[in-house]
């Protein structure tokens, strides 16, 4: 069932009416939906004459380096003792596409103990309760959906520049799998059309996110379809396991495993697919399924995790091989447990 909870417009005009210090942060590994739509927002409260700083917790992938304004994004990792600095003098904080603080990780804390106001907008289930402002509607396709929803309740369609057009756009194709996931509605489109009118060149956006593949990704899924694919279609499961070994061997950056999940959910048959990658400090595990099959519960039961119905994912401090054990036990009875049927047969 949708959520939703609206602004109180009036007093979030009075709270950007002034020029204000102003942060907006997004979730750690940022995609598409995560940039676009913080430097859609940075676009527009630039023009608004802000003093506006986007800091994201980690790196973005470089398939993303072509958005305007990502030459200015601080990556808090890299810079700790400066951002905070900057973080320690904001006014505001917007916090996009990202529910619940952990997200955020070594900002959570200074984000969390910060006097700013907090401004909310996304589209994930089961919201931290943490913000001044929310702007949530988890019957959104993406964030950068609600910022164009922002854009219109503040009376400011004029203000969308060809650039703002474009990472905006950029976050609802991507987060909409190219407008083919169901949150695709005919106001997605409608929200899109509007975007095209203001200059956006989709053919750009989609080549530059989707045609900038480097030939060691290309080896790597390879790699990865005939070696380390295993499909388990009693359980209606397949799933991926990427070692830090693996990862490093083929030269993998931030971004390059990404979309490899959804083709082990393209197979007949199966309605839960998962990627499980070993990093330096955690493994990080990454859902997919099909219609009633809930893998947002089965990420935050086991995995601290959480997401949407149909796209979630989770962390596990345990290594890689007792994560891969436990996920094994754990999908024996995978499409018995999470099949959440709104009429059970
Ligand atoms: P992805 O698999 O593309 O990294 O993430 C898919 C979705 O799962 C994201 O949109 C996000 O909502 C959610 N997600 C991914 N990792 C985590 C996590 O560690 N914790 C929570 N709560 N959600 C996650
Ligand atoms: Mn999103």
């Amino acid at each position: 069932m949708q959520q939703l909870v609206m602004f109180d417009i009036p007093g979030f005009k009075e709270l950007i009416k002034s020029p204000k210090r102003i942060i907006i942060t997004t979730h750690a590994n940022p995609d598409a939906d995560a940039l676009g739509s913080s430097l859609g927002l940075y676009h527009l409260l630039q023009e608004l004459g802000h003093e506006v700083r986007v800091i994201t917790p980690t790196a973005y992938p470089q398939f993303l380096n072509w958005m305007p304004g990502q030459e200015d994004v601080t990556i808090y990792e890299k810079d700790i003792q400066g951002a905070d600095d900057i973080i320690n003098q904001a006014e505001i904080i917007f916090c996009l596409d990202f529910s619940s603080l952990n997200r955020i990780k070594k900002m959570e804390s200074i984000v969390r103990s910060s006097d700013a106001s907090k401004v909310l907008i996304d589209h994930h289930l089961d919201p931290e309760d943490f913000a001044d402002f929310s702007l949530w509607d988890t019957g959104a396709a993406a964030t950068a959906e609600l910022i164009y929803d922002l854009i219109l309740m503040l009376d400011m369609k004029d203000k969308i520049t060809k650039d703002m057009a474009e990472v905006i756009y950029a976050g609802i194709m991507t987060d909409t799998g190219s407008f083919k996931h169901p949150s695709t509605t005919a106001k997605v489109h409608r929200t899109v059309a509007q975007l095209i009118d203001k200059g956006a060149d989709v053919n750009k956006v989609n080549r530059s996110i989707y045609d900038t593949n480097s030939t060691n990704r290309l080896r790597f899924m390879g790699y990865a379809f005939l070696e380390k694919l295993v499909v388990r279609p009693e359980l209606e499961v397949a799933y991926f396991v990427i070692s830090a070994e693996e990862y490093k061997r083929f030269e993998l950056k931030s971004g390059d495993t990404e979309g490899l999940v959804n083709y082990a959910l393209s197979i007949d048959g199966i309605v839960m697919a998962t990627i499980i990658i070993e990093y330096q400090e955690e493994v990080k595990l990454s859902f997919r399924s099909t219609g009633d099959y809930a893998v947002n519960s089965f990420a935050s039961e086991h995995f601290s995790g959480g997401g949407h119905k149909n796209a979630s994912g989770g962390i596990s401090h345990i290594g890689l091989q007792k994560t891969v054990k436990k996920f094994e036990g754990l999908i024996e009875t995978f499409t018995k447990s999470y099949l959440f049927a709104p009429n059970p047969v």
